[in-house]
């Protein structure tokens, strides 16, 4: 399939990918565009994700950021980043979904597994054979899990017993396994254990009647007395650090679903703006609705440069927790801006579910919440700049 630039990336930040890279996207694209935009606004409106659409992600390969052995992931950040783009273009719900199984799941083994779990896990996860899921949110600790997971581990001879809840566990209702992070009793280090979610004493259960995000499901889990052999332990995940190091990366990748979410509202606006007609001429033909829609595509276009950046240098190793902590809080306000403007332009049919913007627009407060709220990443960034930790 040919690579059309996207008028919404209007410094064609785009060209900075190889021609290969273009391919695998437009051919992404493609598919995105014919077989899952028709379909989500149902899926999101009865709470159901589209399982039927797990296999071609696999195919067209959103779902493996194939691991190797000289780096976590073979393909470059900054077409990771693209292609998280690109799902949210389309859908935050289907970009969330990959996220957790590519960034959460797939990237614990990565970063934290030993060579033989990766070697075992990563290609049955990114074939979407097996789907992952990453329970660190417990319903007491959200924005403290650094310090505050009650779920344990305890060390049994070859063995350890895990007991616990988990909340808001993305893909947790249909996934096969679970990253479970849990501290263990012995030593109050929070430690990685992958739980196949058929092991008896865990449980999950969906949560219901959400606003955002409604395609892709959250679960509630509770964990009592569920036994892991010591070889599903992460093996170099030895503290909160090693959980930080997974975030670190997933971070910037949902300010890329951000700038995604923002072009598919953008996008669905300008389109809307052309078409419909009031005073005798296309709403886009006046002054105060290209205002709005300018004022969207400023924030896109600075966001595309921030996320591009981070990605750089998180391919060149000089990522650091509060650059991808700026720029998770920095893209994920001008997200919600931008799909309120988006909104806006669209007038009353802009609630309701068939011209788009409703969905990115309630999906958008999901996306601004998870993987860090604004106030967790701008600490993080506060601390960076003064030297002084304001969490407590
Ligand atoms: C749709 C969705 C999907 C998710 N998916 C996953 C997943 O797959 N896996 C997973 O582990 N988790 C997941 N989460 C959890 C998510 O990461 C948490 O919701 C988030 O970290 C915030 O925690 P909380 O909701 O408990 O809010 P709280 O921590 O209770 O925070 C409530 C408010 O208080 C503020 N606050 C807290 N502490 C401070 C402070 N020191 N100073 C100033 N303000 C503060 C917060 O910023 C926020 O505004 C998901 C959440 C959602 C909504």
């Amino acid at each position: 399939m040919t690579f059309e630039p996207l008028a919404s990336d209007f410094f064609s930040y785009e060209s900075l990918l190889t021609d290969r890279e273009k391919e695998a996207l437009a051919a992404l694209r493609g598919w995105l565009e014919r077989d899952v935009k028709p379909i989500v606004n149902d899926h999101w409106d009865r709470g159901e994700f589209p399982m039927q659409i797990v296999k071609p992600l696999a195919e067209l390969g959103a779902l493996s950021y194939a691991w190797d052995e000289t780096k976590p992931f073979k393909n470059s950040a900054v077409f990771r980043g693209f292609v998280a783009l690109e799902l949210a273009r389309v859908d935050a719900s289907v970009a969330t979904f990959a996220g957790v199984q590519n960034g959460l799941a797939t990237g614990s083994i990565a970063i934290a597994g030993s060579t033989e779990q990766r070697a075992e896990w990563i290609p049955r996860l990114a074939s979407g054979e097996v789907i992952g899921a990453f329970g660190l949110t417990e319903p007491l600790s959200g924005s403290d899990s650094a310090r505050g997971l009650r779920t344990t581990a305890r060390r049994e001879g070859d063995e350890w017993v895990l007991n616990g809840a988990k909340r808001w566990i993305g893909n947790a209702t249909f996934s096969d396994i679970t990253i479970i992070w849990a501290k263990d009793e012995a030593d109050g280090q929070v430690k990685g254990f992958i739980v196949p979610t058929s092991t008896p004493g865990y449980t999950a259960t969906k949560i219901e009647r959400k606003i955002s995000l409604r395609a892709v499901q959250n679960a509630d889990i509770t964990l009592e007395h569920v036994v892991v052999p010591e070889s599903l332990r992460l093996q170099n995940a030895n503290s909160f650090r090693d959980t930080a190091a997974v975030l670190r990366q997933t971070r910037a990748e949902v300010a890329w679903s951000a700038v995604g979410t923002s072009i598919g509202a953008y996008e669905a606006a300008v389109a809307y703006a052309k078409r419909r007609e009031q005073f005798g001429k296309p709403i886009g033909a006046h002054q105060l609705i290209q205002d709005l829609l300018v004022k969207c595509l400023g924030n896109i276009t600075a966001s595309l440069g921030m996320v591009v950046r981070v990605s750089e240098m998180l391919d060149r190793g000089e990522q650091r927790d509060e650059h991808s902590a700026l720029t998770k809080a920095y893209t994920t306000a001008r997200m919600r801006e931008t799909v309120a403007w988006a909104r806006e332009a669209v007038g009353g049919n802009g609630i309701v579910l068939d011209y788009d913007v409703a969905r990115f627009f309630a999906d958008a407060e999901a996306l601004y919440s998870y993987e860090g709220t604004r106030e967790m990443n701008t600490l993080i960034v506060g601390r960076a700049i003064t030297g002084e930790a304001a969490f407590v």
